[in-house]
């Protein structure tokens, strides 16, 4: 029997481990900076939750979810997005609890999953890390959020980045523009693509962002929304933009960039790679402010902020880039041992290694010394012990550092000594 991953599904091979470990770690360092803290939920959720949360029109909802009944009849989806279960969590667990320090700042990682066409960048199951902010209004916060996403490309070696942002305002707002863009979409219904007829009444500003070419020529001259926002949403936006260019952070307003999930309302981004290396203009980093989500979720009124970005787009440009991701951590300790008699010492040697926090390996296979040598040099190994049938009886090994080819005599003794951590960093500290 022959079996085969699932379509749009990888594996994640050990030789690509350390570049995951690498956007996770710098990650990691810049969520710190910002008071982020981690939330786990699980992979499945009710189907409701995000039916309701990322909204039945959005293509997520509507084409991509993996949903399933259970054996208890409960209508389930694994989760195609992190937003709805972070806010369902945040609710569910009284986040919003007066003695709970707001914002309050949470970020996630992993799997998520999507019944879309697979191809280069677009998987069935891939990977998020995002970002929720709960409790804050202040344009600060959406300037704060942008800068950390920003600040996180930058820091794994991102330069030819770009920013977009725009407003989609508040729901009153957005009724209204709705009916606008209607208006003047409808004499051109015709020409429109397929998708973007479906569109035009179900969900219109989602044709702002078709990639179709002749929906894009109708749309340049379609209203702008910013022409619809209230008051307090244009004071909003504007605040924005004066931070961020005090930030001194390039961008740009593009009024047909909408998002294609149904809860933003006014600040929504978006970070792009222009690097010629990977056609223009990828998008690896979108999300926005989402006031009215946890109320709808069941929860006090409390304004949100976040983004995701897919892991898998970030490491396609990051190759295509050529940016190095510095090498896993290196083997310590590769102990060779010469003859079937030395296999109990060589054994001993490893463990004795390992407790002393060192990497260290040996051979299983009762292999010559030359082969067990060049494993030795394959795998990075900075000492090689190796100890013989002569070396066994003397209760002694050699010792040699590979990059430098000395080699010298060292008792087992010293070996299984605590203070071997001691003579491995002034053997290696060339
Ligand atoms: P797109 O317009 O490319 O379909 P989207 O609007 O569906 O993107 P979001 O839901 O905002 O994307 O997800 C944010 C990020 O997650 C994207 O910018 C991308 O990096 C990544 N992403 C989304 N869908 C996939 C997928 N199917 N496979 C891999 N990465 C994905
Ligand atoms: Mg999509």
């Amino acid at each position: 029997m022959n079996y085969q991953k699932p379509k749009g599904t990888a594996d994640i091979l050990p030789s690509e481990i350390a570049g995951w470990d690498y956007i996770e770690t710098v990650a990691k360092k810049e969520l710190a900076k910002y008071g982020f803290k981690e939330i786990r939920t699980p992979l499945f959720e009710s189907f409701d939750l995000f039916s309701r949360g990322v909204g039945e029109s959005s293509d997520i909802v509507s084409k991509e979810m993996y949903d399933f009944r259970d054996k208890g009849n409960r209508h389930l989806a694994l989760r195609p997005e992190g937003t709805a279960s972070v806010v369902r969590a945040y609710v569910e667990n009284k986040l919003y609890a007066p003695e709970i320090i707001k914002p309050v700042k949470l970020f996630y990682k992993g799997p998520m999953f999507r019944y879309e066409r697979p191809q280069s960048g677009r998987m069935r199951q891939f990977h998020q890390l995002g970002v929720e902010v709960f409790g804050s209004k202040n344009p600060a916060t959406d300037v704060e959020t942008i800068a950390l996403a920003f600040k996180l490309f930058n820091s794994l070696g991102l330069k030819e980045l770009k920013l977009l942002v725009n407003s989609l305002g508040d729901s009153q707002a957005r009724v209204v523009y709705r009916q606008a863009l209607i208006e003047y979409l409808e004499p051109f219904k015709e020409e429109l693509s397929k998708d973007s007829q479906i569109r035009l009444y179900k969900n219109p500003l989602r044709v702002l962002d078709s990639k179709d070419k002749i929906d894009k020529e109708i749309v340049k001259n379609a209203p702008s929304i910013l022409n619809y926002l209230s008051e307090d949403s244009k004071r909003h936006f504007s605040e924005v933009q004066k931070m961020l260019e005090a930030l001194n952070i390039p961008y740009e307003i593009d009024t047909t960039m909408v998002r294609g999930l149904d809860y933003y309302s006014d600040t929504i981004f978006e970070i792009l790679t222009t690097s010629k290396n990977f056609g223009s203009n990828t998008t690896i980093c979108a999300g926005g402010r989402y006031d009215g989500l946890v109320e709808e979720m069941g929860g006090p009124e409390t304004p949100g902020f976040g983004f995701a970005f897919g892991l898998e787009r970030l490491l396609l440009i990051m190759k295509k880039e050529e940016i190095t991701i510095p090498s896993e951590k290196v083997l310590d300790v590769y102990v060779v041992g010469i003859g079937e008699e030395t296999n109990l010492e060589t054994l001993k040697i490893v463990e004795a290694l390992r407790a002393n926090d060192l990497n260290a390996e040996r051979d299983f296979l009762f292999r010559k010394p030359k082969a067990q040598f060049k494993t030795a040099d394959k795998s990075n190994a900075r000492l090689v012990i190796t100890i013989g049938s002569s070396e066994l009886a003397e209760k002694k090994a050699r010792i040699k550092n590979m990059k430098t080819g000395g080699e010298q005599s060292i008792s087992l003794d010293e070996i299984y000594s605590p203070s071997f951590k001691n003579i491995f960093n002034l053997l290696t500290s060339d």
